[in-house]
Order: C-alpha cells, then structure tokens, then sequence
C-alpha cells in the first residue's frame, strides 16, 4: 500500500489535471529545518514536493484564508475544526475548499526534538512515525525516539477521528500515545487554587511576554482586520511591553478566542510562542468552561451558532451567581 505522502502526491497530481482546483496547498521538507513548510502547489512537478509526516505541524487554515482562488487543502482533524470555524463564522464558504484529509500521526515539538537530538535537528531529512516510536532520518542514519519525548503535548492523548467533510481521506488511523490529557493536572490544580494563586502563576509567565503578536498572527481565529491591539487612534493598548499591558493585551485576546468559544485547541499559539508561555493552558481553562457552560465545541459543525454570537433567555448565568432561569 502507498504511504500517506505518494497517496497525497497523486491525489495533489489527479486534482491539477483535473482542472478540480489550481493549488493544492500541504507542506514540503526544506534542509536546516524541524518542521516541514507550507507548500502551495500548482503544478505536478510542485506536487512532487509534497510531503505528510510528523513534521507537518502548521495550521494551514491561515494560509488558505488568504488565498482568492478555489484550493485544495491538507487538514488534519483538529485544522478541520479549524476550517470548520471559518466556516461557522462566515469568514469561508462551505464550498471554497476541497479539503484533503489526513488521519495524522501526531505531530512533532521543535522544542523537544531539539532538546532530544540537540543540534542533530539541523539535518532531519524524513520523520516517520512507527507505533510508540518517531523515526528521525538524520545525517549519520536512522534514529528512533520515544513519541512521548518528541511530540506535542496536545497530540499525545489525541483520538484521531477520520476526518470528516473530506473530500478525501488520506492514511489510516493511529491510536494515542497516551490516555490522559498531559496537561489535565495542571488545569486542575489551577481551577483548584485561589485568585491570588492564579494571578501569580499567571502574572509570572505573562511578564515574561514581549509582545511579538506570533501566537496572535498564528491562530485561525484571530483574522480581524483591524485588532484592537495595533489601534493607533486611540492606544488602547499601550505598544511597550509591560505587565499591566501585557496582561491586558491576553486578557482581550484570550477573551475573544476561546472566553468566546471560539478556541480549536490546535495549540499553535503555544507552539510559536518564544519565551514559551503556556498559552494553550490559558486557552483550555476557558474553552473547558464554555464546554462545561453550554455544551460545545468550536468547529465540529458549519452550521452550529457560536454559543456567545446568540441570545437565549435561557442561557446559564451561574458565572454570574445567578441562578439558570
Ligand atoms: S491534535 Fe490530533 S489531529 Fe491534531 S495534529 Fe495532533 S494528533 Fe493530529
Ligand atoms: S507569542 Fe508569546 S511572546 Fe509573542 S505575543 Fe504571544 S505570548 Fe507574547
Ligand atoms: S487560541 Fe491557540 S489553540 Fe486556540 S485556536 Fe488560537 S492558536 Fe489554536
């Protein structure tokens, strides 16, 4: 049987021919890299170049925003949510995309890869994922790592469902790695400690943001055209990192994406973060609370209301300390 990245390439090369779409957008490995880079393909030669494997790690659903043409697009399950977002908030057409999907192996963690392979990490040429293991082609060979020591935090307990709305299906399912949620425990020691607890933990990691706006610029949820953060007339915040108007600055954003619902847990804000402040944590502790509160989840349904984009008079207000009416 084909492996997931010749099925792509001739699916990617059918497609072209085909005249069904002009781009196929997925990934391609670049020398001196970790992570595989987006690649937007319009030919068959380009096509070649496609890749799958643990290192395609970016959300395409950005890149796919911005493109005016009808395109086919690789999506993982959780960048369908994604595109399912777009789709839910009007920002794409149900029909723009022939989406591609992939029954992904779990991605890898730069962070951790190059703590693990250190500057070997340079000379990846392949990753492979092979039960528990992730298989790193490397300048003197082969070498194998645990997955739980190479992968992102937010795949290791991922149940990797058949991608849904697919035009295609590419691979078969894997199973986890793990059955907890890695990240479950310190949620809950967080829920369970005081205000002040929570305002130190927090005030110590978002001192440390210097306001680069990567984890805004990544995450498929932050499309505004104009953000409130870069409003000159007038500052509303102010540009110089400080903690007060960093706090400030993740208080909004947090607020709109996941205190809103509207939050995918792709975990790619975590990801492109430099100073490594867990902002998928920050994200969890307030998507749990609207699954809790209403009972969803972003991106699992085109045609869903975004819980806090509608009026019920019966909503819950136990937030509030009201009783539900
Ligand atoms: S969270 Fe699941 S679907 Fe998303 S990259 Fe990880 S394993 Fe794949
Ligand atoms: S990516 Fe990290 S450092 Fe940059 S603005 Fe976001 S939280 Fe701050
Ligand atoms: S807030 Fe982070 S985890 Fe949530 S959708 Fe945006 S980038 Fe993904």
């Amino acid at each position: 049987m084909a492996g997931a990245t010749e099925e792509l390439r001739a699916k990617a090369k059918e497609l072209l021919a085909g005249g069904e779409t002009t781009v196929v957008l997925g990934y391609e490995r670049v020398p001196g890299f970790v992570y595989a880079r987006p690649l937007f393909a319009r030919s068959a030669e380009q096509a070649e170049r496609l890749i799958l494997d643990p290192g395609c790690v970016a959300d395409l659903s950005t890149y796919a925003l911005a493109l005016p043409e009808k395109a086919a697009v690789v999506v993982k399950g959780c960048h369908l949510r994604s595109m399912v977002g777009l789709m839910q908030e009007k920002q794409i057409a149900p029909d723009k995309f022939l989406l591609i999907g992939w029954n992904c192996p779990g991605v890898i963690s730069e962070r951790k890869v190059r703590h693990r392979l250190g500057e070997r990490a340079d000379y990846i040429t392949a990753v492979k994922r092979e039960a528990e293991a992730v298989v790193f082609t490397l300048a003197a060979g082969e070498e194998s790592v645990p997955a739980r020591e190479v992968m992102s935090a937010h795949c290791l307990n991922c149940v990797v469902e058949q991608p849904e709305r697919c035009a295609f299906v590419i691979g078969e399912p894997y199973a986890p790695v793990a059955e907890e949620d890695p990240i479950a425990e310190e949620l809950k020691r967080l829920r369970a400690a005081s205000p002040e607890e929570r305002r130190a933990f927090w005030e110590g990691h978002i001192s440390r943001c210097i306001r680069c706006y990567a984890c805004r610029e990544v995450c498929p949820a932050c499309y505004c055209q104009e953000c409130i953060i870069d409003s000159t007339r007038p500052v509303w915040v102010p540009r110089a990192p400080s903690l007060e108007d960093n706090l400030l600055f993740h208080q909004i954003r947090s607020l709109h994406v996941a205190g809103y619902g509207r939050c995918t847990d792709c975990g790619e804000c975590e990801r492109v973060c430099p100073v490594n402040i867990p902002l998928r944590l920050l994200m969890r502790l307030l998507s749990d609370r609207i699954r809790e509160l209403y009972q969803y989840e972003h991106g699992r349904d085109p045609e869903a209301p975004v819980p806090m984009q509608v009026y019920d008079a019966g909503d819950s207000e136990a937030h509030m300390g009201r009783p539900k009416r």
